[in-house]
């Protein structure tokens, strides 16, 4: 047994058994199907994806969609880290403690530093924290690498 989703021209949906797609097309082709809400003998198979295709499409929409949000947050803090924060480039352990010293006005920095300056800068006490490469601001990006 073979079953198929029918569609009337009405648009009602509904399921048909037949022994093999050759009874399908014979039923077809003599008029035999009707649908069942209304007796339109205007029926054909209905278009339809698995569902699991469909669910699993439906999830990389989402997921492309989520990461056009994130993107678009990120976007936002990017900018507004290029319009508060002073890019400091390798020179950030340097400066981040003498901000936290009090040598230094207190102010958003950013930067790079080394695996060593970062674990420093942490025993220290100093609140440093990694800027992910999507939160670095984009005219700032050459420099530091
Ligand atoms: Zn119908």
């Amino acid at each position: 047994m073979i079953r198929y989703n029918l569609i009337c021209s009405a648009d009602h949906d509904f399921e048909g058994w037949f022994s093999s797609s050759k009874d399908y097309d014979e039923q077809a082709a003599s008029g035999l199907l009707t649908c069942p809400v209304c007796g339109n003998t205007n029926v054909e198979k209905a278009i339809m994806a698995p569902a699991v295709k469909t669910a699993r499409k439906a999830k990389a929409t989402k997921d492309r969609e989520a990461k056009a949000a994130m993107t678009a947050v990120a976007a936002k803090i990017r900018q507004e880290i290029g319009k508060s924060c002073e890019n400091v480039g390798s020179n950030f352990a340097e400066e981040a403690r003498a901000i936290h010293y009090g040598e230094k006005p207190e102010r958003g920095i950013y930067g790079s530093t080394t695996p060593k300056e970062s674990a420093e800068l942490k025993e220290e006490g100093i609140a440093a924290h990694p800027l992910p490469d999507i939160l670095v601001p984009d005219t700032d990006k050459p420099k530091l690498n």
